[in-house]
């Protein structure tokens, strides 16, 4: 690391609190439950695969460029110190535009295995589009993985199932690994149940993305972000299950074997074990503890919470 980025991560003023008390599971409100149970179906037979957890942190509009080197190094010691493993366990941290070049920097100095993600990135190739940045622009900054159509995009922004599956076209032609965002909100889940609207978005995105592209999917339901209310791991699992079903459908069986399926929506330490043991939950997407080293390192070391070593 050079003395440059060492003197603004010794400068840089961390707003993270490792001392944040999280709510043991059984004092958080119950997840919201599908007025109607979900209609019989046929049990499809899945692949059988073994996929590398992704456990992923998105930092949303936090941390300017000085605090994500003194975030990174801070999780970097204590992923070390605990003997992390990353072929184990795949880490990646998506930091704010202005933070990439700063962390890939370090990421590089300090040959650290923790990958780099963008939260979103343009459907376009390059020209007149102020304000967007492209997949190139992303694939030059060794960006790994980039989320298309988180919720917030969705909501906040107004973006449709066809821009986000322009998005992730425009990410994989990069070599980006799209993160293609799905979930229901309370309404939908009272009216078209747990699975409909999850794999809508996703069939959509699918329609635009070129056959061979890699993905990762993340599950979050809009009720669970930044609410404090996970869903169940059940209920994450079935969801799992419904999108992989969809996977295979669109994809055939070596993309519903390979593709990871992420959890996201309130996750942290206390109730990590819960979704990493469900078969077709491959990781998670972690908003809200993702910003507190301690506890988003003690999230990517779920497995001592399952093993119980
Ligand atoms: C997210 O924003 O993707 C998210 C899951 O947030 P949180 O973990 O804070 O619910």
């Amino acid at each position: 690391m050079s003395n440059e980025s060492q003197n603004e991560a010794q400068d840089a003023e961390l707003v993270t609190d490792d001392t944040v008390e999280v709510a043991p599971l059984a004092e958080q409100d119950a997840a919201p439950a599908a007025d109607e149970a979900a209609e019989p179906v046929e049990p499809v037979e899945l692949p059988q695969v073994e996929r590398t957890p992704l456990i992923a942190g998105n930092w949303k509009m936090n941390l300017d460029h000085l605090q994500a080197i003194a975030f990174v190094q801070k999780l970097s010691w204590a992923l070390k110190d605990a003997r992390h493993d990353y072929a184990d366990v795949e880490v990646a941290v998506f930091p704010p535009f202005t933070d990439l070049r700063s962390v890939q920097t370090l990421l590089a100095a300090d040959k650290l295995s923790l990958k780099l993600g963008a939260q979103d990135v343009s459907p376009h190739e390059s020209g007149a589009y102020t304000g967007d940045i492209s997949a190139q622009f992303l694939a030059k900054l060794e960006a790994a993985y980039v989320i298309v159509g988180h919720s917030e995009r969705r909501h906040g922004h107004g973006e449709d199932d066809a821009t986000v599956g322009a998005k992730a076209r425009a990410a994989a032609a990069a070599g980006v690994t799209p993160v293609i965002c799905v979930g229901e909100t309370a309404e939908d889940l009272a009216e078209h149940g747990a699975a409909a609207i999850p794999v809508a978005q996703l069939e959509a995105a699918l329609a635009e993305l070129p056959k061979g592209a890699e993905f990762v999917l993340a599950y979050e339901p809009v009720w669970a972000i930044g609410s404090g209310q996970a869903a169940t791991p059940e209920q994450a699992e079935a969801v799992a299950r419904a999108l992989r079903e969809a996977i295979l459908r669109a994809r055939g069986e070596e993309a519903a074997g390979s593709t990871r399926i992420l959890y996201g929506g309130s996750v942290t330490s206390q109730n990590i074990a819960g979704f990493m043991r469900q078969p077709n939950v491959d990781g998670a997407l972690v908003g809200g503890a993702s910003l507190k080293s301690d506890e988003f390192s003690r999230i990517i070391q779920f497995k001592k919470h399952v093993t119980g070593a």
